[in-house]
């Protein structure tokens, strides 16, 4: 009978877990190491102490899920989601007033969709956990690796009473495959470093995070309009403050998760003052209407009991080595969160990477005595190939969107580009024009053609405009020229000596 392969998962986050399941899926044997203990178990520390509570999940990170073979999956992503249709920004008029604009995301009406990610995380493990082929070591840490032989070591720590100290010891494991899905600040990725030539490049941008809620609505007077939001619900809400943003991202029990991004001097500024009164006329110069909604208690409780957590942007190449390890989402491509693309591209990976293993065994088992570790070997060289140009690409999108997000969004060449794209989009539909957030957040192209496309649309546009008013002008400029001839003439020659001249002198180089 031919051997099953071993697949281990290091990482039981949402990248690892859908990992394992396409693993799964395919008859292999599965085991995941994840570091922590069980998230389901009550006694964990909840991510929110160290992750954003919710997500934006978009088609990339839905059409993973779909293609994960489990029905049950794609089920509670669509009950337990709210879509966003647009972004709200708030802002405050030259006249005091508050406004809130609506910004649609797309002009078909499609919305990406709000997510918690411990209840997506523990769903993914619900269904790991009832296939026969999978295992799980939770409280395992990867401390050490050996890519040639194929073997791994782990921490395991244990507290064997009350009172005790936790004890570690060391296990070895042996593997076919090591996927590799622990976070940006991954182990893989650093044992990965000394078996192959790996360029690595990490930046921490100088913005800082911190997460404040909003409550849901509390009172019956409050709750009217059968709503227990305060804001809407279909919006991911955005106050762009230039140098820094705060957002607001719904939740199912009628809450919102707000994001405070702002410099690392401002935080500094902030929690100089213990006692917090900076805090609240802070957020009322910048962020209007925001201190109506979190009173000024709970935005200095949280300012203060909330980490303030940096932002990391990894790109590295290649991800992976020879037929025995590969590194999937931010393991191998942590990006800063503005485009809401983290995670959708890890679980993209994930499709990505068994799309391309299952056609190379496809084609190797035309071969008889197919070497298994020779194919995937082929697998994973392709993966990288295809995989690292579209990590690059939204990383660098990524950041881009920052500057899109706290500033752009208000800005008039902003709009007209957005809205010229939108109405080409809808209105002729056969020159496939789209925006580039509709692209990316819409659609399955590979990212970096979503770059190239965009910046060609971009190109067109110029061009269309300098058509649209730079003929008019031009034409415009040779009716003067040749109505008044003789002043033009009269004036050139005193400033050049002749036309000849000064028609020589715009050629030169
Ligand atoms: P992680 O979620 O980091 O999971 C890694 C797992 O590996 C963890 O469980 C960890 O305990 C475990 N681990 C680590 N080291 C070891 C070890 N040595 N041994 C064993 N296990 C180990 N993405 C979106 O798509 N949409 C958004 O709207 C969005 N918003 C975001 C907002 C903020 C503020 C931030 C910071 C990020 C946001 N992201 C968003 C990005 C998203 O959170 C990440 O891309 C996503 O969590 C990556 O998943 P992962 O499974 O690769 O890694």
């Amino acid at each position: 009978m031919e051997k099953k392969q071993k697949i281990i998962v290091i990482g039981a986050g949402p990248v690892g877990s859908l990992a394992a399941l396409y693993a799964a899926n395919r008859g292999d044997d599965v085991e995941i190491y994840e570091l922590r203990s069980d998230l389901r178990d009550p006694s964990t520390t909840p991510l929110n102490f160290t992750k954003s509570i919710n997500l934006a999940l978009s088609e990339r990170g839905i059409n993973a899920m779909r293609h994960a073979g489990q029905p049950r999956l794609i089920e509670h992503v669509m009950g337990a989601t709210i879509p966003m249709r647009g972004r709200m920004i708030h802002g405050r008029r030259a006249n005091g007033d508050l406004y809130e604009e609506s910004q649609e995301y797309d002009v078909y009406g499609r919305s990406i969709l709000a997510i918690d990610r411990g209840g997506l995380n523990k769903r993914l493990l619900d269904i790991l956990e009832e296939m026969p082929n999978v295992t799980f070591f939770f409280s395992h840490k990867l401390s050490g690796a050996d890519f040639r032989k194929n073997k791994a070591w782990f921490e395991v720590r244990e507290i064997k009473g009350a009172n005790q100290e936790p004890r570690a010891r060391e296990v070895e494991v042996d593997f076919d495959l090591m996927i590799g899905a622990d976070g940006a600040h991954s182990a893989v990725r650093y044992h990965l470093m000394k078996y192959t030539r790996m360029d690595y490049q990490q930046v921490y941008i100088d913005t800082m995070w911190c997460e404040f809620q909003i409550q849901p609505k509390t009172t019956a007077a409050d709750a009217s309009l059968n709503s227990k939001f305060l804001i809407s619900p279909n919006h991911l809400h955005i106050w762009p403050g230039k140098e820094f943003m705060f957002i607001a991202i719904p939740s199912d029990d009628g809450s919102f998760t707000c994001t405070l991004f702002a410099p690392a001097g401002l935080y500094e500024q902030l929690e100089s003052d213990p006692i917090g009164s900076l805090i609240p006329p802070f957020f009322d110069k910048h962020f209007p209407g925001v201190t109506s909604l979190i009173p000024s208690a709970e935005l200095i409780a949280s300012f203060h009991g909330n980490p303030h957590l940096p932002l990391i942007s990894i790109k590295c190449k290649p991800h992976h080595y020879g037929s025995s390890a590969v590194i999937v989402g931010d393991a191998a491509h942590a990006m800063v969160p503005f485009y809401g693309q983290g995670m959708n591209a890890g679980l993209e990976d994930v499709r990505i990477l068994f799309d391309i293993l299952d056609k190379h065994a496809r084609m190797d088992e035309l071969s008889a005595g197919a070497d298994k570790a020779a194919s995937r070997e082929r697998a994973l060289a392709e993966y990288t190939a295809v995989r690292v140009p579209d990590a690059h690409a939204i990383n660098d999108l990524a950041l881009q969107n920052y500057v899109e997000m706290r500033a752009s969004v208000l800005s008039p060449v902003y709009r007209l580009r957005k809205f010229l794209e939108e109405a080409l989009s809808k209105y002729l539909p056969s020159l496939g024009w789209q925006t580039k957030y509709a692209r990316v957040s819409f659609g399955n192209e590979r990212y970096s053609e979503v770059v190239a496309r965009s910046e060609h649309q971009g190109n067109m546009l110029v061009r269309g405009f300098v058509g649209l008013v730079g003929v008019p002008v031009l034409a415009g400029g040779i009716f003067l020229m040749l109505r008044y001839k003789r002043a033009v003439d009269v004036g050139l020659r005193a400033a050049f000596g002749s036309v000849d001249s000064m028609v020589e002198l715009m050629t030169m180089n």
